[in-house]
């Protein structure tokens, strides 16, 4: 069966060390002042009824990507297991993605063409976890195939409850929050 790459996110389990983002820095050689993945530290509530999220966010590999219809050349697509890709030389920066992107997900690379998560698909290829799952002390990061129904992944999500991001946007995000 085809498969549907998704991550899992434990946000019960984030103690916001930021780990996550140190380690795709250093495995994708992300230039200094941008990042593929990043920290959401949010507090609802008033005090003293308060509550905290914390939330290693990234690209949503969304099953129904704007960022590739708005391009215009083909450059960003949708690659092996639904993960959206950037081919780097064939984006001229134009930004049209980054425009339709609800979530911010994406940056212009110093070198001239967009950056963004790639669910670390080279190493997933080799049957290794993503930089960014591996080095989580807490395990709250969780790579997967959705189509395997015992995969981690999947398990986790039918028996915690969890939601993505803004689904009113129709995207169909691939990185799952559990509450
Ligand atoms: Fe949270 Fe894990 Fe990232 Fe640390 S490495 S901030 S615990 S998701
Ligand atoms: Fe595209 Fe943004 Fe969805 Fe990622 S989060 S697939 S960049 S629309
Ligand atoms: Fe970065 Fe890879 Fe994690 Fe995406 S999957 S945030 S590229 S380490």
């Amino acid at each position: 069966m085809t498969p549907r790459y998704a991550m899992v996110v434990d946000t019960r389990r984030c103690v916001a060390c930021k780990a996550c983002v140190l380690a795709c820095k250093a495995e994708n050689q992300v230039p200094d002042g941008f990042c593929r993945d990043w920290l959401v530290e949010e507090v609802r509530g008033r005090f003293p009824n308060l509550s905290a999220e914390n939330r290693s966010e990234r690209c949503n590999h969304c099953g129904h990507p704007p960022c590739v219809s708005a391009c215009p050349t083909g450059a960003s697509h949708v690659a092996e297991g639904g993960v959206v890709l950037v081919t780097h030389h064939k984006c001229t920066g134009c930004k049209a993605c980054i425009a339709a992107c609800p979530y911010d997900s994406r940056y212009v690379h110093p070198e001239g063409h967009v950056d963004k998560c790639t669910f670390c698909l080279h190493r997933v290829q080799e049957g290794r976890q993503p930089a960014c799952v591996e080095v989580c002390p807490t395990e709250c990061l969780h790579f997967g195939d959705l189509s395997d129904p015992d995969s981690e992944v999947s398990r986790l999500l039918a028996t915690r409850t969890w939601k993505v991001l803004h689904p009113e946007t129709g995207c169909e995000p691939n990185v799952y929050f559990l509450k």
